[in-house]
């Protein structure tokens, strides 16, 4: 058996991280990429697990040395796929987990068209929204800009090759699995899922209007 690169994207707060650190510890033949960030670290992150946090300069560096497979800018901040990460999983047969935002997804795709792409949809808007709120690791600015970058990463959900829906966890973690080992019928096609992906942007947008309001007769109460 050799093993697939297998790109996990979602809108942020979609579940992708948990899934593929589940699909991880219950898979002995699964690998998660730990990818490389400017971003500091949360709280409970570690170096070199989470992820290894690289100062700008250090990242440019490495980006310049041909280190990453992919790389992009995600909220301000850089992330980016180390090649010597997928080639130590997939050399012990293993398959390899990509946790990546969609730009870098379409360039591992260029360069490894057989790839397999995921893509995690949370069941709705107001899912999205609280497990976003609920993670508590974002400032309340930071949460607005990435809803309406949730927004703008669900509009590439046509572009993958399957989507699942990440309504109960358990059940999800098992689509995910299952399509890695080939099955067909377990997850839904994007154009199946399209009309999922339609409501859940209109709800996006429509907390990002209701947020730009509330801010507005904030400043006019201040005045
Ligand atoms: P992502 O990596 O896509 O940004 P995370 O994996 O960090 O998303 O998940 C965002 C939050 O939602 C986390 O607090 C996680 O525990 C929670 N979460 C993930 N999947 C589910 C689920 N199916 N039901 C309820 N909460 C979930
Ligand atoms: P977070 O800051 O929430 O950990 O991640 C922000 C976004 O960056 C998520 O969509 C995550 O999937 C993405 N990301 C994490 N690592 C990489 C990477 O190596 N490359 C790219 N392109 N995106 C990444």
């Amino acid at each position: 058996m050799s093993g697939h690169l297998v790109i996990l994207s979602a809108p942020s707060g979609g579940g992708k991280t948990t899934i593929a650190r589940r699909l991880e510890r219950t898979r002995g033949d699964v690998g998660f990429s730990v990818s490389a960030t400017t971003r500091p670290p949360r709280e409970n992150e570690r170096d070199g697990v989470d992820y290894y946090f690289f100062t700008r300069d250090e990242f440019r560096r490495r980006r310049d040395a041909g280190e990453f497979l992919e790389w992009a800018e995600y909220a301000g901040h850089l992330y980016g796929t180390l090649r010597a990460e997928i080639d130590r999983y997939l050399a012990q047969d293993r398959h390899v987990l990509l946790d990546i935002e969609v730009q870098g997804a379409a360039q591992v795709r260029r360069h490894r068209p057989e790839a397999l792409a995921i893509f995690v949809v949370p069941p709705s808007a107001a899912a999205l929204l609280e497990r976003l709120t609920g993670r508590q690791t974002e400032a309340s600015g930071e949460v607005v800009r990435r809803v309406a970058q949730a927004d703008r990463e669900l509009e590439a959900a046509g572009e993958y090759d399957v989507v699942v829906v990440n309504d109960e966890l358990d059940r999800a973690v098992r689509a995910v699995s299952r399509v890695i080992d080939g099955a067909q019928g377990v997850a839904l096609t994007p154009t199946e899922a399209a009309p999922l992906v339609a409501e859940i942007r209109h709800g996006l947008r429509t907390w990002l209007d209701q947020h730009e309001q509330d801010r507005q007769q904030q400043r006019e109460d201040t005045e």
